[in-house]
């Protein structure tokens, strides 16, 4: 990885009676070391340990409460990660060439057609990665199950997406 954009909102999510409240410096600061942690690579969520990669909103919150109060960040995870080079790969899993045709094929034609990417979106279950036009157009693929991946990488089933299966018939092989 590269680069990474993180942005973390200032209010909560409006509720069913379309109402927000602000966030408090202490979630703001919790999340943002969250996210970052994201950033760094942390795929996923645990549901307990020392480190900011947590669940639990109370949880990140008390994170950003010890930040604001200046004291230093401890998590073993986010430093192990940050000590990375950038475009340090932390684990390779050998797959099939035929399971991962759609994005070399999409690869390919971006380095063609001059697209922008690869980025890379990735949530506990589903990821993407794709690129994008000088419009600002997207054409990725889905990745599915990143969970039950992480243990089995020959199950990788990458779905392209319906604009990406178009580009991909009009780019001849
Ligand atoms: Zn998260």
């Amino acid at each position: 990885m590269r680069g990474a954009i993180v942005r973390v909102a200032r209010r909560t999510p409006k509720n069913p009676l379309h109402r927000d409240q602000p966030l408090t410096q202490e979630q703001i600061a919790g999340i943002a070391l969250h996210e970052i942690g994201h950033a760094l690579g942390f795929q996923g969520h645990v549901s307990h340990g020392d480190t900011a990669m947590v669940r639990s909103r109370d949880d990140i919150t008390a994170r950003g409460r010890a930040v604001m109060k200046g004291e230093r960040v401890g998590d073993a995870t986010l430093l192990a990660l940050y000590a990375l080079a950038p475009g340090a790969v932390v684990r390779r899993s050998p797959v099939g060439p035929a399971r991962t045709e759609a994005v070399d094929r999409l690869a390919e034609a971006a380095v063609r057609l001059g697209l922008r990417g690869p980025f890379v979106r990735v949530g506990d279950r589903d990821g993407r990665v794709f690129w994008r036009d000088p419009s600002g157009e997207e054409y990725g693929v889905v990745v599915t199950d990143i969970g039950r991946l992480l243990g089995d990488p020959n199950r990788l089933v990458l779905l392209p997406e319906p604009k990406t299966r178009a580009l991909l018939e009009d780019v001849p092989r």
